[in-house]
């Protein structure tokens, strides 16, 4: 079968055109997958909006002072609702969600590669939901399902797993964002991500950890290309634009130190190069965590 051919069946099978997928995994399936790039990310966050979260946590800062920072050695735990949705046929299984669990884990405390982020992630419980609209458009209909759904607090990570489409893997809210959208708080993820899933590439659980790292504040290693401030993560180099694939090394800003963090997980590289965190994006995510997440933080009323 010719590449195109090939593509063109997954794409049908995709869309629920062409053969069907087993329920729970389909890590049997035949097509080679359509994805080449992690493609797009709904609410990716533009410059101006990048800039008023910068203004925002520095406001903070000096707000709360001492009170808005986290001790080096301080761990914080995350309390995760998983909403597993389905179609009736299709949808991941339990199992494949607390392996998601054991690989948010694993990223987050260093055992893939890199920092220890010191933020960990406790299971609260799994919500299995048998709902075609939502599991088939959860974007579409994003309003409906978080406002049936959402649980906890602003400390609450609400991982919604459904299915999206090849040209999104997932997408995030940033936490800032939750004093004025507290119910549409949380992060999606196409249930073919999940470990073991059917997408040839992402296939490792690293979509939800990338996302989460949006949830918890980080923005993309190659954030404002080799222009500062970059990601506004100090030991991550600058990047001047996303790896697609597995590169052996790369290096886009040349006359800045250090090749391309391909190997972040804030990179939308595949999942099999993806192995590490930073420990300046472990301090980002903890003091973003406690500036906008405890629930001690009041949300400050924020004034131009
Ligand atoms: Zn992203």
């Amino acid at each position: 079968m010719s590449r195109f051919a090939t593509v063109l069946v997954c794409l049908l099978a995709f869309a629920g055109l062409g053969q069907s997928l087993t329920p729970g995994w389909a890590s049997t399936e035949p097509c080679a997958d359509p994805h080449g790039s992690r493609g797009a990310e709904p609410y990716a966050p533009t410059s101006a909006q990048i800039a008023e979260m910068q203004a925002d946590l520095e406001m903070r800062r000096r707000v709360r002072g001492a009170a808005g920072q986290v001790g080096a050695d301080e761990f914080i735990t995350v309390p995760l609702w998983i909403h597993l949705l389905g179609d009736g046929v299709r949808g991941a299984t339990t199992q494949s969600a607390l392996r998601q669990v054991e690989v948010l884990n694993a990223a987050y405390g260093g055992r893939l590669g890199g920092a220890d982020t010191r933020v960990r992630f406790r299971l609260e419980g799994v919500n299995r939901v048998v709902n075609k609209v939502w599991f088939r458009d959860p974007l579409g209909n994003e309003t409906a399902m978080k406002t049936a759904l959402r649980k906890g607090g602003q400390d609450t990570l609400n991982l919604y797993i459904a299915q999206l489409s090849e040209l999104v893997l997932g997408y995030a809210t940033y936490p800032h964002w939750y004093a004025r959208s507290p119910k549409l708080d949380g992060v999606v993820i196409d249930w073919r991500t999940l470990p073991g899933g059917a997408l040839k590439n992402f296939d490792r659980g690293y979509t939800g950890v990338h996302e989460i790292g949006h949830w918890l504040g980080l923005l993309h290693t190659f954030e404002n290309g080799c222009a500062e401030p970059g990601d506004h993560v100090a030991d991550t180099p600058a990047a001047g634009q996303a790896t697609e694939g597995c590169p052996a090394r790369k290096d886009t800003c040349k006359t800045i130190p250090g090749d391309d963090p391909i190997h972040n997980f804030m990179d939308y590289s595949h999942d099999r190069c993806m192995t590490e965190f930073t420990t300046g994006q472990g301090v980002r995510m903890r003091e973003m965590w406690q500036q906008y997440r405890v629930p001690a933080a009041e949300p400050l009323e924020i004034s131009a």
